[in-house]
């Protein structure tokens, strides 16, 4: 079972781009543009269980997204990270000290933030089971920490939806991934009827990454259910 992330922030770009991430990463992600609206994701997300942690920036339209940590620490211990654009030092002790359980001071590194939250996880007890990253078979070889995706050696460039589409399938090379899931993880909860998109996408993923696109050997097809990237070669 994946873990639940609720993500508050108002930046556009910067809630698009970590919500992305996330999902790639594996997580199931809610997010929220303002406080209110947080507030009412969180104890609803809260009551279905299904939120493991918070990341709030606290500087919302409608107030500070710190408020909600009171409500999360009175009631459920989830871990919370702060991320803030103020880099001051007594914002964040009182941060600390309100119950953050830590302040990444943007910008900051996926990397950095994936970490810190696989610390905070773990504190609380819960593993975070790693997800696969480096996948290796026949030709092709796909990194996901560094974005890199080669056949026979060579780079090869991938559009950044074709390049979701492929993590998705690498972070569960083996198994079969859903329709469902790949549209909702890569173009998001309202895509779920768009099944054209991929098997569009698909197509591309195959032309560039399997010797013969017509015959996958890679990228399978799961006849009604979805598809699979075969094991890696350990
Ligand atoms: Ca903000």
């Amino acid at each position: 079972m994946s873990l639940g992330v609720l993500l508050v922030e108002d930046d556009r770009e910067l809630r698009t781009t970590l919500r992305d991430a996330l999902q790639v990463e594996g997580y199931r992600v809610v997010s929220s543009a303002s406080l209110a609206d947080a507030r009412a994701v969180m104890f609803n997300a809260l009551a279905q269980g299904g939120l493991d942690i918070v990341l709030i920036d606290p500087g919302l339209p409608d107030g500070d997204g710190a408020s909600l940590l009171a409500d999360l620490r009175r009631q459920h211990g989830t871990p919370v990270i702060v991320i803030s654009a103020r880099p001051g030092e007594d914002h964040k002790v009182r941060l600390l000290d309100e119950g953050a359980d830590d302040y990444l001071v943007k910008p900051f590194s996926l990397a950095e933030l994936l970490a810190r939250m696989r610390v905070a996880l773990r504190h609380r007890g819960t593993t975070v089971h790693p997800a696969i990253v480096r996948y290796d078979r026949a030709d092709l070889a796909v990194d996901l920490e560094t974005r890199r995706v080669r056949r026979a050696g060579a780079e090869v460039h991938l559009t950044p939806t074709e390049y979701r589409l492929l993590a998705r399938l690498v972070r569960h090379a083996g198994q079969v991934v859903t329709h469902r899931q790949l549209l909702v993880d890569v173009w998001g909860p309202e895509y779920t009827e768009h099944t054209h998109y991929l098997r569009l996408y698909m197509a591309q993923l195959r032309a560039k990454l399997e010797a013969e696109p017509a015959d996958p050997r890679l990228l399978l097809t799961e006849p009604g259910v979805g598809y699979r990237l075969v094991e890696p070669e350990d």
